[in-house]
């Protein structure tokens, strides 16, 4: 059962020629072959991949020197660009969208020896938090098939849990890799904003989100992280250099428990957070309680720049530029255009019009401008808890995984879930989900976060709990 290895075995093995790549690949797509019709992770398969990784066999044979992801099985999320594989943000208006250019972090991936198995579900465009609003159907939990796996990611981590892969790519605007990676049981990061390219990365709100990886354990999330992160030429926004970064390193981090992040969610929730953070102390952190007291414009703020940034992105899908191929009556202006953007779907829809109204004139300052302002409150007193504090902790998610169609006809309960997660993404930083333990056989998440850049320092958090806290295993399927 090879498809059950992480990715530094893989590697490993791959490297020292104990393993070839191609019998891997084989057995992770006849594992997906089996388990899809549960979970439905994926929306489209790599043929070539058992021809790519028979490729790979034959340059390790040959001497090239292997890289760190050499043969490793990934799977990445439908926004992110693939060349000659179809990239469809599990929309309609992007259905057979084929880029003719791979994105930066792919390119890397496949520079380190990584073999991509495949491109893994979403919500459309990335909006949403279950992985519901995609044209392919929903992603289910591989820890129980009637619960939603997180989202928009939900592909991306439902595919790591499955062992449909050993690890993977997401993007992360406002949780999207840490809530699926809490629901699934698996290690999720969001990397500090301007780590990692977004060169290839279909945009939903650029000043948010980040590519980030997802893998069993924290590892192989730090070694993904080592190969995608650094300069990119392709995006201004990337910070100089490449940094590398190491699997843990056992030290006395002080750890503050935010409070606001605790209030409010489910007490079996709480009560895992609570026994995390103990078992850090009891690993040498120095933890205590804190405050952040601005988490409480953290939702209103988030939605109101997601939206406005979405409603400017998304105008590109004219169906002249990008889209879907379909016959519009005439070509009168208004009837055109809602003919061609009737083929987004409803949440991607609300968001436009949501965010085209809170940057009208008029609304620009009641809405947009107090957003930002409230956005500067946050990153402030976020930055000043850093001074005291090396990792901030709470539940990534502040309730359990819970059933598909729960709560998708109410866009504000859906909206609230996000409440622990975009704090990180408003303030630029970086911040992990690791797995904390099971409720009712129900996976919960410990987030940690850092100050920006300050990646090695959760690895060291997360790899200390993870070592000391062991919560393992895959689910039955
Ligand atoms: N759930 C959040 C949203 O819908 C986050 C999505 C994301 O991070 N891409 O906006």
């Amino acid at each position: 059962m090879l498809y059950k290895l992480d990715a530094a075995s893989v590697a490993k093995k791959v490297a020292g020629r104990e393993l070839s790549s191609e019998e891997y690949i084989h057995q992770v797509l006849e594992r997906i072959e089996k388990v899809e019709p549960k979970v439905n992770a994926f929306i489209t398969v790599n043929k070539k991949a058992v021809e790519q990784a028979r490729a790979l066999d034959r340059e390790i044979r040959d001497g090239k020197p292997a890289g760190p992801l050499a043969g490793v099985a990934v799977a990445v999320k439908d926004n992110i660009s693939t060349k000659g594989i179809r990239t469809t943000c599990a929309s309609r208006m992007l259905d057979d969208y084929v880029p003719p250019y791979d994105a930066t972090v792919v390119r890397r991936l496949q520079d380190a020896g990584a073999i991509i198995v495949g491109k893994v579900n979403l919500d459309e465009f990335a909006m949403g938090s279950t992985t519901e609003f995609s044209r392919h159907g929903p992603t289910r939990n591989p820890w129980d098939i009637s619960r939603v796996p997180g989202g928009s990611s939900g592909g991306s981590a439902a595919s790591v849990a499955a062992l449909e892969c050993a690890v993977s790519l997401g993007s992360d605007t406002g949780g999207s890799v840490r809530c699926p990676a809490s629901f699934c049981s698996v290690v999720g990061l969001k990397p500090t904003y301007g780590l990692v390219s977004r060169f290839g990365l279909v945009s939903y709100a650029n000043s948010l989100e980040q590519v980030g990886p997802a893998g069993r354990t924290v590892a192989d999330v730090a070694t993904v992280l080592g190969v995608i992160a650094g300069f990119d030429e392709h995006d201004n926004t990337t910070a100089a250099g490449r940094p590398s970064y190491s699997a843990y390193k056992k030290r006395p981090l002080r750890v503050g428990l935010v409070k606001e992040f605790i209030e409010g969610a489910d007490e079996q929730v709480v009560k895992i957070i609570r026994g995390a953070v103990d078992t850090l102390a009891k690993e040498g952190c120095a933890c205590e309680e804190t405050s952040l007291p601005s988490v409480k414009y953290a939702l209103a703020s988030y939605y109101t720049i997601a939206m406005a940034e979405a409603s400017s992105n998304l105008s590109r899908y004219d169906n002249m530029r990008y889209g879907f191929e379909s016959s519009p009556e005439g070509y009168e202006w208004n009837s055109y255009f809602s003919h061609a953007r009737g083929n987004f779907g409803e949440e991607v829809k609300r968001r436009i019009i949501t965010g085209s109204y809170v940057l009208s004139s008029g609304y620009y300052g009641k809405y947009y401008l107090k957003a930002q302002q409230a956005r500067s409150i946050i990153r402030k007193e976020l930055k000043s808890l850093f001074k005291k504090y090396d990792v901030l902790a709470g539940p990534t998610m502040p309730i359990l995984p819970f059933k598909i169609g729960e709560k998708i006809d109410d866009p504000l309960k859906m909206y609230l879930v996000d409440v622990d997660t975009v704090v990180a993404n408003l303030a630029g930083v970086p911040a992990i989900s690791v797995p904390a333990g099971f409720a009712g056989g129900l996976p919960v998440g410990l987030q940690l976060m850092a100050d920006e850049f300050c990646e090695q320092t959760l690895f060291d958090a997360a790899g200390m709990f993870e070592q000391a806290a062991g919560v393992r295993g895959s689910p039955d399927l």
